[in-house]
């Protein structure tokens, strides 16, 4: 029987060594903070989107002016990253908040102003983004969920919706976008030290340390290196998928 032939079309190394213009928002803080510095440190160039309140940025990152709330905004940051920096290559979706109630206590504006930010201010980006990809006819789109997203957690419907969203966004890139050079992946980071975690009770955190198989939580490097990951060239035929950086607690739920 003979062999099936075919050509694979691949990408060179040494194109996809050149350095890239890279967003990624939320990069004041956490993990975001942490994937900026380390694409800045691979010779990328970086940009954030920065709202008023943010006035420390990691060494060598681009702060435009924006929140991910508002489309106009959004369009406007894109422009100026577009003429100051080149075309977006690699987005990472971040930006996210918690607004931890229980479902009997939740208004409509906590489910809201948490699906605003973390799941359509994704999209909001992943839209504006891909117009340069597809002239591109190349680019990563990382979306930072959250073991929540399908594991669930009492108190965090808004926040477990928005994190789940995330995974038909990136699916749904990856069937439409998929055949033009363009990967959607998703990272879903466990308990990871930061802001966001320090704020939960104790309690919970002792909670969460005794479900962990690892018996540790996880540092904002161990996401930082799976996004770099899927950023490089190594993880050009990965798409649609979603990495647990967890530790074994979500257990690829
Ligand atoms: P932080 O709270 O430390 O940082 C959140 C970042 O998002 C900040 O830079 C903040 O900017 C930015 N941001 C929030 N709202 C907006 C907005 N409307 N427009 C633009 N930027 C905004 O979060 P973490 O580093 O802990 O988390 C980062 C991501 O990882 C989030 O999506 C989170 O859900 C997810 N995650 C975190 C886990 C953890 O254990 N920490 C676990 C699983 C997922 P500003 O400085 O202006 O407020």
């Amino acid at each position: 029987m003979g062999s099936i032939r075919y050509r694979a079309r691949v990408s060179t190394p040494t194109a996809d060594a050149q350095p890239r213009t890279v967003l990624v928002t939320g990069a004041t803080r956490g993990i975001g903070r942490t994937i900026a510095e380390r694409f800045v440190a691979a010779g990328d160039r970086v940009a954030t989107l920065t709202r008023a309140s943010a006035t420390d940025l990691p060494d060598g990152v681009v702060g435009v002016p924006g929140d991910v709330t508002d489309s106009a905004a959004v369009d406007a940051a894109f422009s100026t990253i577009e003429a100051d920096l080149g075309p977006v290559e690699v987005l990472v979706a971040n930006a996210g908040i918690t607004r931890d109630t229980l479902l009997m206590r939740m208004s409509d504006d906590d489910f809201a102003a948490v699906l605003d930010v973390n799941l359509t201010g994704a999209f909001r980006c992943a839209r504006r983004a891909s117009k340069g990809m597809i002239r591109l006819r190349r680019g990563r789109m990382i979306f930072i969920s959250s073991v929540i997203g399908l594991y669930g957690g009492p108190g965090q419907v808004n926040y477990a919706a928005s994190k789940a969203g995330l995974v038909g966004v990136a699916r749904s890139i990856t069937r439409e976008l998929g055949g033009r050079g363009i990967t959607a992946n998703v990272v879903a980071p466990g308990f990871i030290t930061t802001a966001m975690t320090d704020a939960l009770p104790e309690a919970q955190q002792e909670q969460y340390l005794g479900a962990i198989p690892a018996g540790r939580f996880g540092s904002t490097h161990d996401v930082a290196g799976v996004v770099e990951f899927l950023a490089s060239p190594a993880a050009s035929y990965v798409s649609g998928a979603v990495i647990p950086v967890d530790g074994g607690l979500g257990m690829g739920h």
